[in-house]
């Protein structure tokens, strides 16, 4: 039986990030996952890899459309080798330099699967061979989620892709059908759309990216609609078929008549399923709710008081948030006072354009009848956009009606996903519109948006025509 001060299990961008901080902060840590090296499904299987394909995809987009500005380049060659070789050079070196940086830390990185034997151990079942049982003082559980599954999707078939599928780009189908207009839907689609796809795009709800603003969502609809094949929305899946040399789908639009289409590839992206079984949680007092989450209080801690979970298998769905929330348990198990409690975490679609957006949406504000003011500085008026030829952007600020306290930021454009920084920053400091305004941004930028959506609230942007009340 080998002992550690802290288990963490799962080294996603939560488990890696607490068992650094851990060490740093003198624990002795072990660190176990399937994975040869830490990463999780972010670097692995998700945040990277995407991200990667995407960067090629804005290539190939912008190559095409520089006809527009006179400057034409021929038909792109498409080598899915070297553009796989490209995702998995991105992945190996990411992963391999949290190895390296788990190593100078000196924390014991195990290669395996675990799970609870009770409340104080865990046996790991190694890659290599063998077992390892482990006694603990304290674990944190990261470990994330997998891609849900629907059994009508079920049918065995290599056409039907989930996101991790989809990334591993074995072919460019002709005719792609993305189901699920959530964010990994449509990047994903965007991906394949850029590298010749013919792709549609199905959500059951009125329109795609349904937790943001309709109206951060409306320009990348608009360019979406040029990119892709189709955009149905309001419409769900009735009936899935395999035939010889397609899948034959089955639409249920809301208020239009039934419809069948037929395509070469599905990319099944409707959501996450936490990983919670199989981890012997019923040898403890960790406790799920109806959908498999684990459920935790404010300091991560689950109702047994020597193990916290954190990140996707709590429900988090962000990189992001899993660190923070990493960095918060390990600050409790070492005595510090500290709680997750942000006022915003900010939330990026990585779509051309990107949306972004943190704090209080429009939609929560009328949903919880907050006295809000709003404005809006359109693209339209920014120099930078227009030297890059994209005006179709938007920012947005939510700010509270009384003090003018900014409580809620929005971003659709090129860029969004780095000018929301701001925006988060706003939001935490409490910064109030002036302070927004009053803060000097460099021009020409994109940022100068967040400045003159702030100098809305109280008065007058200089690069809108006057607002004649
Ligand atoms: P994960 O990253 O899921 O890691 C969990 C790890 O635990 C895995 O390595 C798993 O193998 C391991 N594990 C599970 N069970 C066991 C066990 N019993 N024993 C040992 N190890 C185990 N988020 C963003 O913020 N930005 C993005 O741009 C973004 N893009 C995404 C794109 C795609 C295609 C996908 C699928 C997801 C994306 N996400 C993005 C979501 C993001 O990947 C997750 O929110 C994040 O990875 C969750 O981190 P985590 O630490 O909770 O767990």
């Amino acid at each position: 039986m080998e002992k550690t001060q802290l288990a963490i299990i799962g080294a996603g961008p939560g488990g890696y990030v607490a068992a650094f901080k851990a060490a740093d902060l003198g624990l002795d840590v072990t660190l176990i996952d399937l994975d040869p090296h830490p990463g999780g499904v972010c670097l692995y299987r998700g945040c990277i890899p995407s991200k990667a394909l995407l960067h090629v995809a804005k290539l190939l987009n912008e190559a095409r459309e520089a006809e527009l500005w006179g400057i034409t380049f021929g038909n792109p060659e498409i080598d899915l080798n070297r553009l796989n070789a490209f995702k998995e050079q991105v992945i190996a070196k990411m992963t391999g330099g949290l190895a390296q940086l788990a190593k100078t830390r000196k924390v014991n990185f195990v290669q395996g699967r675990a799970r609870f034997t009770d409340s104080q151990s865990l046996k790991v079942e190694l890659i290599k061979g063998g077992n390892q049982d482990i006694r603990f003082d304290n674990a944190i559980v990261a470990t994330g989620s997998n891609p849900s599954t629907v059994p009508m999707f079920d049918i065995g078939s290599a056409r039907v892709m989930d996101s991790t599928d989809a990334l591993e780009l074995s072919e460019i189908p002709d005719r792609l059908l993305v189901v699920g207009g959530g964010i990994i839907g449509v990047e994903l689609g965007t991906v394949y759309a850029a590298l010749g796809s013919k792709v549609s795009i199905v959500e059951m709800l009125p329109g795609l990216i349904p937790p943001a603003d309709r109206d951060l969502v409306k320009p990348l609809h608009n360019r979406l609609e040029k990119q892709f094949e189709r955009i149905i929305v309001d419409t769900t899946v009735s009936a899935v078929q395999s035939e010889n040399n397609c899948l034959t789908i089955s639409f249920n639009p809301k208020n239009e008549n039934p419809f069948q289409d037929s395509y070469d590839k599905l990319l099944l992206s409707v959501g996450r399923t936490p990983n919670s079984t199989k981890l012997g949680l019923e040898n403890t007092k960790v406790s799920l709710d109806g959908r498999g989450y684990i459920q935790v209080d404010h300091q991560r801690r689950t109702e047994e008081p020597s193990i916290f979970a954190i990140g996707d298998v709590i429900g988090s769905a962000l990189a992001h948030t899993a660190s923070h929330e990493g960095s918060v348990a390990v600050e409790v198990i070492t005595g510090h006072r500290s709680a997750f409690e942000p006022n915003a975490i900010p939330n990026v679609v990585y779509s051309d354009p990107e949306i972004a957006w943190c704090g209080l949406t429009e939609e929560d504000a009328k949903t919880d009848g907050r006295e809000v003011k709003i404005t809006r500085f359109p693209w339209g008026a920014s120099g930078r956009a227009t030297t890059q030829d994209r005006n179709d952007g938007l920012t947005k600020l939510i700010v509270d009606k009384t003090n003018e306290r900014v409580l809620g930021v929005g971003v659709v454009g090129v860029g969004a996903g780095e000018l929301i920084a701001e925006g988060v920053l706003a939001v935490e400091m409490a910064a109030v519109a002036g302070d927004l305004h009053h803060t000097i941004h460099p021009h020409p930028t994109l940022s100068e948006t967040l400045m003159e959506s702030a100098e809305m609230v109280g008065g007058q942007s200089p690069h809108l025509a006057p607002n004649k009340k």
